[in-house]
């Protein structure tokens, strides 16, 4: 293996997941370089088994036992690479993590990922779901990142058209397994002006600076998420469904956010709780008391538990509303 990496056999993932759900790979091993990548995939292509890339874990629900080869990212580098019309050119590598990326760069004066601020996870992750939060996705600072195409064995380059990001999607949902993203480029706007339109940031002035922005941004996720260190959980468990108008009409109350293309955007939150279930326990995974989006482990459940839980709510919500909610993090 490259550079003396070692392939684990039933590798423990325990505390690799957000969720705290105890979980072993028939095989696993921490990659620090393209080279292990290579490796890696050599070594799971050689035992016909599917290869996993898991960062944070914190976008997972992972099974008690993985078939297969988990590569557990940890890659690590950032640097300011130059300055372009327009902003500042930031380049991080996969493994390093999210949350400390972007401190660091508001630390540095650095305005444009502040809003993105205490997202749990990696960097190589980001682009996968598009992160989200606080009126700033990062398709919106992204510039371009580098993969390794595990088909063609080769390093590639993908620019934002080729990665097709969208609501919390992007073209790495559509071709799992198919990539193992490297590095990411993001440029980080000069002039800057902070995006205080959200609830909570509202109350902002204008001439703001950034490191108070992600200071009021960091204070309104720990008053509104639990923390996954005591209550394991991979933040919101739903997709907000974007619906055909007319759908939107049948249904009283919520909030509604009117997209581009005619149709809405309702809140899984308010529908969940509507249905009542706020709060509810099926043993040990539970729908979270203060925000209905997120369901818990409030100890010792499995990924059975969550995946049943999960299904009771995605039940109820159709048969209430009839509008179909899309699972968010990923079964492994
Ligand atoms: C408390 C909490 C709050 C959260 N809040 C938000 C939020 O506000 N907004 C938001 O958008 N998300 C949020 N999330 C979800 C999560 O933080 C993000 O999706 C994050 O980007 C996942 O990063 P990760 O490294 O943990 O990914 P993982 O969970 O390890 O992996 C997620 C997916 O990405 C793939 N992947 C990971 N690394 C790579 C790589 N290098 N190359 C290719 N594929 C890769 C995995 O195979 C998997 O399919 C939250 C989660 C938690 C626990």
């Amino acid at each position: 293996m490259g550079r003396g990496m070692d392939v684990i056999s039933n590798f423990d993932l325990t505390d690799h997941n957000t969720f705290g759900l105890g979980s072993r790979a028939q095989y696993g091993a921490v990659v620090a370089g393209t080279e292990d990548i290579e490796a890696i995939v050599e070594f799971a292509a050689s035992e016909r088994l599917p290869l996993h890339v898991i960062g944070g874990g914190s976008n997972v629900l992972l099974r008690e036992r993985i078939e297969g080869v988990v590569a557990l990212m940890a890659i690590k580098g950032r640097h300011v690479i130059g300055r372009q019309d327009g902003g500042v050119l930031v380049k991080a590598e996969a493994g390093e993590d999210w949350p400390d990326f972007v401190e660091w760069a508001v630390r540095q004066g650095f305005g444009g990922l502040e809003n993105l601020a205490g997202i749990p996870g990696t960097v190589g992750a980001a682009p996968v779901q598009n992160i989200g939060a606080y009126g700033v996705e990062l398709k919106d600072r992204f510039q371009c990142l580098t993969a390794y195409d595990c088909l063609e064995r080769t390093v590639c380059s993908f620019g934002p058209e080729d990665c097709r990001f969208a609501y919390r999607h992007s073209a790495f949902k559509e071709v799992p397994g198919r990539y193992v993203i490297l590095d990411v480029t993001l440029v980080l706007p000069e002039p800057w002006q902070p995006i205080l339109g959200y609830k909570g940031l509202d109350s902002l002035p204008a001439d703001t600076d950034v490191l108070t922005v992600m200071e009021r941004v960091l204070e309104l996720r720990r008053g509104k998420l639990p923390d996954w260190r005591v209550l394991g959980n991979a933040g919101s468990f739903f997709h907000n469904p974007i619906v055909a108008a007319e759908v939107a009409e049948g249904i009283a109350g919520g909030p509604r956010y009117p997209q581009a293309d005619g149709r809405v955007k309702l809140s899984a939150a308010w529908l969940i709780e509507a249905c009542g279930l706020k709060g509810m326990r099926q043993g040990e995974a539970g729908v979270h008391e203060g925000h209905a989006l997120i369901l818990v482990n409030h100890g010792k459940a499995t990924y059975s538990d969550l995946d049943r839980l999960a299904s009771t709510v995605q039940a109820a919500v159709k048969e209430r509303f009839g509008v179909d909610l899309v699972r968010e993090p990923i079964a492994v």
